[in-house]
């Protein structure tokens, strides 16, 4: 015998809707399928995504919080930055930045 899974009713294990709900009879009543080995690695890597994406973006403002305060200092005292630095910024900080220091010829 099994259960309904709508209304919890008794029912033949072969009736296909239950008799007294009319809901469709399943037709593995509490067979769970086994979760199999690449979807528990698929999880694990899930996971590990989950802590490098937490990593990648907290680090990198070791970075970027250093290059932009001794950008600004640079612009406030009138020196250029190398084309290194712009190349850096515009690949680690900010795209947009980057470029428009690359644009700036005034700061060579
Ligand atoms: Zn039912």
């Amino acid at each position: 015998m099994k259960y309904c899974r709508n209304c919890g009713a008794l029912m033949d294990d072969k009736a296909v809707v239950c008799v007294k709900c009319g809901c469709a009879a399943e037709n593995e009543p509490s067979q769970k399928k086994a979760p199999s080995t690449l979807s528990t690695v698929a999880k694990v890597f899930m996971v590990l995504g989950c802590i490098a994406g937490a990593f990648c973006f907290l680090i990198p403002l070791c970075w970027t919080i250093p290059m932009t305060v001794s950008y600004s200092n640079a612009v406030k005292n009138g020196k250029s930055v190398s084309i290194g630095f712009k190349i850096c910024a515009l690949l680690f900080v900010n795209i947009i930045a980057g470029i428009l220091m690359l644009c700036d010829k005034d700061g060579e």
